[in-house]
């Protein structure tokens, strides 16, 4: 079953147009990733989808229904979460306090939502750190908590904006065990990632985006060889890279 489709999505920024075009449908269950080089549109695309900015054209579909109008909270609420690049947790708020206040988007009582917290907190590996402030929190930590808080709100679709940047190589291990983890417990997860060893491993498909515009879409293989993405993108990792 297609679970979210996104259908020619179109925003500009002033004259700017930073998302041109782009359509995909994920199946239920699936891990689909979204690659492009900097300044691409792969943030934009998020921000669409769960209506941090209004499209300027283009249509979102969950489960067949059109949300392209919906707010950020009822998104949230029918059950598309997503994490931030730039991780935003509440800095002053304790971790526990920072997950059981997105669980309040399906618990009304406070003891169910810090039951769900907890539970949310020990499923990514947090529970040693549940009484420190956010802020307090190296890089890798942070970006746990961010799939923590997301995770609280029981989505069925989760968007997953470059997780895994900034982290070690053996926290690049864990954050990919953490996402299959959450994938296996049937949530299907649409993945911003820089990083190819990461996106390459856990996609089942990937689309590839560069100015705004798709220009390759099929498993990691067929994307991985195709020139225009070599040219745009692998080229660019690549170069970074010597
Ligand atoms: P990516 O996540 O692929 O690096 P972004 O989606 O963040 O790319 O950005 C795509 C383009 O849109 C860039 O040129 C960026 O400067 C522009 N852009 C993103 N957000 C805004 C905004 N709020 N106002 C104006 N321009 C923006
Ligand atoms: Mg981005």
């Amino acid at each position: 079953m297609i679970i979210f489709e996104a259908r020619d999505l179109v925003k500009y920024f002033g004259g700017l147009s930073a998302v041109n075009g782009v359509g995909f449908q994920v199946e239920e269950g699936e891990i689909f990733g979204l690659i492009g080089p900097n300044g691409s549109g792969k943030t934009t695309i998020f921000n669409l989808i769960n209506h941090y900015y209004p499209l300027t054209s283009g249509d979102i579909f969950f489960k067949q229904e059109k949300i392209t109008r919906l707010t950020t909270h009822k998104i949230c609420k029918l059950g598309i979460a997503r994490t931030f690049q730039v991780v935003k947790p509440l800095a002053r708020m304790t971790v526990l306090d920072n997950v059981i206040a997105s669980a309040f988007c399906r618990e009304n009582a406070l003891k169910e939502a810090r039951k769900f917290a907890l539970e949310t907190i020990e499923f990514c590996g947090l529970e040693s750190y549940q009484s420190q402030v956010a802020k307090s929190l190296p890089i890798g930590l942070r970006k746990r908590l961010e799939i923590a808080r997301a995770l609280a709100t029981r989505p069925e679709v989760l968007l997953l904006d470059e997780t895994c940047a900034g982290l070690n190589p053996k926290e690049v291990n864990q954050a990919i065990d953490l996402i299959q983890k959450i994938n296996r417990q049937g949530v299907t997860i649409i993945i911003i990632e820089h990083i190819m060893k990461v996106i390459m491993t856990i996609s089942k498909r990937i689309l590839a985006i560069n100015h705004g515009k798709p220009i390759a879409e099929g498993t990691p293989e067929e994307v991985s060889r195709n020139p225009q993405v070599i040219e745009a993108y692998l080229g660019e990792e690549y170069a970074q890279g010597q």
